[in-house]
């Protein structure tokens, strides 16, 4: 019987499975080399305007390909075109694929070749006929390539493209020969979407903030600004919009980015028509539409939609209607999956009906079926065929039920416990296998150079499999560009004596060592040899354990108001905590809070979270529970009794400093006197963090929160975790280390201080001065930050430093910025001086 209830769940489980396949696309997934180095792209598909010589065709414009036959290299002949700006070299990829990557490499030739393509171009056609110059989101057209003729130079296209041809096309002024080698990565585009037409976004006005709504990545036409025709945009980007339509995934656009919207007054008949194109007739089973659902902004996802379907020139009669469920409590945004009925069509016009004073869509995607009718033998004329097809369809599906159902009992039954085990091993293995995929490319062309690292140029393999994951802006897996500097890359003997004390680069390869993050609290000490060090737990005391005052709060007395913001651990909730003051006692009155019902901000654990995210939640409670200062935020209780895991923590009005400086409504009425007060409540709290040798390790705007009249904390005590442990934050594809805003020795020794934390606060205190417009060091790429770090530590001169924002005094930046960044760690400021010294610069 038991085992009888077990199969139905299974049965159950399995069925929602099939049924939920994804078939949008995920960016952060979708990163495969397509072929060019891998050799899956024929040469007959690689073509060119034209070649230099027969040695440099364009089958030869393959990244790191160098087989001897040939030079190694695709170079134009740019004295057959006088302006040289339309050689180009074509890739065709034979289907649509969704591209999310480039990467070039010029021409090395074994030493003899030195020609590169410093900036290049792209273009990219879905038939062969219309070609779109792709540009980024903010415009620009010309993509960074190559500064020399060996490294491999990975560039995000962002957006991404959905495209069957490419064109790589060096931009040169004529005083050097290019020479360029390209590799495309990405995934194939299942949708077969070729374009959609809509009427474009429209403009709102929330509370006096201009929200635009607009498409504005639709690479297609537009008539008059208003009708968008025969292109891809934000629709098709991959990018989901999030709960709250002002916030956008990156920081640097408008309120309202990553939705596309429109205004019910503006559509008399109540809906909004959108025509879907595809690359051939096709099977379509569902539609998935991501809705924002803000019903206390006026926004709302849909009420009903009616889509009609067109495989030659008519549409056909009988539409297809669906009414999605009402939700009026869950403001999240979410993704509405529309029944299409295994409809065949190669066009779908669906109008979707209000249901609100305004709908916003940030993404639609296609399933259909993967058996492909051609008009003439559409199954709808035909119900013998359709019949027979989902019978074998329905057959097909029950047998691989069975097979999953039996495998999968199989599977629990005798390897639960092992199979956990496995699991485990296995993700930390894909750690390593993605790193080495990662490093793979970008060592075998570095090889050429410095052959001391060919002995791991072995561990490449052309798998279609390896994928390049994202590195999100603010954070970066250093280890596989510190590779680069001369002084780490001779020898991997010298990365194990390194890692050995310091442990930093034991991501990179030492199995079984420690990673640096184990330590909560690390003091490094250097010893006789200038580069090891060894790390201590200091004040170990005082972190271990939980604090005996932090105790368990009824979590049904905590009532959702609205989300806050989405963290690693989980969403973070804004809630009202009932009679919290009493269960707080006199030690609130602190704050001077005396609002009842309180606000407060709730960190829940995720659900899926494995156990090492468990384990890391719980430890920055335990962290957190043991500070108490007026410029770190306050653990106020927790929930830890049962799942999912909460901590309350006090509720900051306006988010974190990062978002809150860079907003356009802040723009103007922020006073130098105002930014600098924030930065000495940083330095503040800072102090109090150094009187307990407490190493934050990610000091940084985004890091710190804005309360009311501008009061400042400091937050986010996560890094104190594992950053390397298991699978779950790579998995996310998100954040290694936020190198931008670390000291060159924590990045190249693995050494984290408080003069590292110092080093943080500069950089800190720059994006204060700056409003966070652009990013520290925005004008150079990973690479080269990593390249100054080692310019830091050689200490030639050559080390660039962040520029004086505009508006700060020279004492501030000479004085102040410029001394947290010295090299010797030791004659960096204390935070106690550093308070001191903005102190005084208000008086
Ligand atoms: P992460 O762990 O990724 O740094 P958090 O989970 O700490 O992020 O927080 C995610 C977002 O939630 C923050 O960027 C901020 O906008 C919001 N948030 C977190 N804590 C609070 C709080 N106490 N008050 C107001 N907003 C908060």
């Amino acid at each position: 019987m038991k085992l009888k209830i077990m199969e139905v769940k299974l049965i159950a489980f399995v069925l929602l499975q099939a049924v939920t396949v994804r078939s949008q696309v995920n960016p952060e997934m979708c990163r495969y080399p397509l072929g060019m180095t891998g050799g899956q792209i024929q040469d007959e598909d690689i073509s060119a305007s034209s070649h230099w010589s027969e040695s440099t065709a364009a089958r030869f414009g393959r990244l790191d390909f160098d087989n001897g036959d040939g030079d190694g290299a695709w170079c134009p002949d740019i004295m057959s075109e006088p302006d040289g700006l339309k050689e180009y070299l074509q890739v065709d990829l034979r289907s649509l694929h969704f591209i999310t990557l480039v990467g070039t490499q010029g021409r090395h030739a074994d030493g003899m070749g030195n020609e590169f393509a410093q900036r290049y171009r792209i273009k990219y056609s879905r038939d062969g006929s219309s070609w779109v110059g792709w540009h980024d989101r903010k415009g620009r057209q010309i993509i960074e390539g190559n500064s020399n003729a060996y490294d491999v130079v990975l560039k995000d296209l962002e957006p991404p493209i959905i495209a069957r041809f490419v064109r790589f096309m060096p931009v040169t002024d004529h005083s050097m020969i290019v020479c360029m080698r390209v590799e495309l990565y990405g995934c194939e585009w299942l949708d077969g979407l070729m374009s959609y037409s809509i009427p474009d976004g429209h403009q709102m006005i929330y509370r006096g903030l201009d929200v635009f709504f607009n498409d504005s990545v639709y690479d297609g036409a537009s008539a008059e600004r208003s009708e968008l025709t025969k292109g891809l945009g934000q629709l098709t980007d991959g990018t989901w919009g999030l709960d709250d339509f002002l916030h956008s995934h990156s920081y640097n656009f408008w309120p309202g980015y990553d939705y596309v919207g429109w205004n019910n007054r503006s559509f008399p008949r109540g809906y909004v028509e959108m025509i879907f194109e595809f690359d051939h007739v096709r099977n379509f089973s569902s539609m998935k539409v991501h809705c924002n659902n803000m019903f206390s902004r006026g926004v709302r996802m849909f009420r009903q939609v009616t889509c009609y379907f067109r495989s030659g020139s008519e549409w056909e009669a009988d539409p297809v209607t669906f009414r999605p469920a009402v939700d009026r409590v869950s403001q999240s945004a979410r993704f509405i999956t529309v029944p299409l009925g295994d409809r065949t069509a190669s066009t779908i016009k669906c109008r979707f009906h209000f249901s609100d004073l305004w709908m916003l869509f940030s993404e639609v995607a296609f399933q259909s079926g993967s058996a492909v009718y051609n008009t003439s033998m559409a199954p709808r004329d035909d119900p013998t065929h359709k019949v027979d097809d989902s019978n074998t369809r329905i057959l097909i599906g029950c047998l691989v039920a069975i097979i999953a159902i039996l495998l999968a009992i199989i599977v629990i039954i005798l390897w639960r416990q092992v199979w956990q085990k496995m699991l485990e091993k296995a993700s930390r293995r894909m750690l390593d296998d993605e790193l080495t995929a990662r490093l793979a490319i970008q060592t075998r062309a570095f090889s050429f150079h410095h052959s001391s690292l060919s002995s791991e140029s072995g561990s490449t393999s052309n798998s279609t499999y390896e994928r390049i994951f994202p590195l999100c802006a603010d954070y970066q897996e250093p280890s596989r560009l510190i590779r680069k500097l001369p002084e780490f890359s001779q020898s991997t003997e010298r990365l194990g004596k390194l890692s050995k004390g310091n442990k930093a680069f034991a991501a990179g390869g030492s199995d079984g060592a420690p990673h640096y993050a184990e330590a909560d609290i690390i003091s490094l000490q250097e010893s006789s040899d200038n580069s090891i060090y060894s790390i201590t737990a200091v004040n170990m005391n005082f972190f271990a354990g939980t604090d005996s005052s932090m105790r368990e709060f009824p979590r049904q007395k905590l009532t959702f108001k609205e989300k806050l913001g989405e963290g690693q651990f989980g969403e973070v909730h804004l809630c009202e905590a009932e009679g919290m003051q009493d269960f707080l006692g006199e030690d609130l009155s602190i704050e001077g809070n005396n609002e009842s019902p309180l606000l407060v901000a709730v960190k829940t654990l995720r659900e899926d979270a494995n156990k090492n995210a468990r384990n890391d939640f719980l430890k920055e409670i335990r962290i957190m529970s043991r500070l108490r200062d007026p410029n770190i935020v306050r653990l106020l209780a927790v929930c830890v009794d049962t799942d999912p895991l909460c901590m309350i923590t006090e509720y900051m009005e306006n988010g974190d400093l990062n978002q809150f400086l860079s907003h356009p409504m802040y723009f103007l009425c922020l006073s130098y006197t105002t930014l600098i007060g924030m930065a000495v409540q940083i330095a503040s709290g800072m102090k109090y963090l150094s009187s307990l040798n407490f190493v934050h390790r990610d000091l940084a705007t985004r890091n710190c929160l804005v309360g009311k009249k501008y009061t400042i904390k400091i937050a986010d005590f996560g890094m104190s975790r594992n950053l390397y442990r298991g699978g779950y934050y790579r998995i996310q594809g998100r954040a290694v280390l936020p190198i931008r805003w670390m000291s060159w020795e924590s990045i190249l020794l693995g050494k984290f201080t408080m003069a590292s934390d110092v080093w943080a606060f500069g950089v800190t205190l720059w994006e204060i001065l700056t409003l966070c417009k652009e990013q520290p060091y925005s004008q150079l790429s990973d690479e080269q930050v990593i390249e100054n770090t080692g310019e830091f530590f050689r200490e030639q001169g050559k080390q660039v430093y962040l520029p004086k924002p505009p508006c700060c005094p020279d004492r501030i930046y000479k004085d102040l910025m410029l001394s947290c960044w010295r090299r010797n760690a030791k004659q960096r400021p204390s935070f106690q001086e550093i308070h001191a010294q903005l102190l005084e610069s208000l008086a």
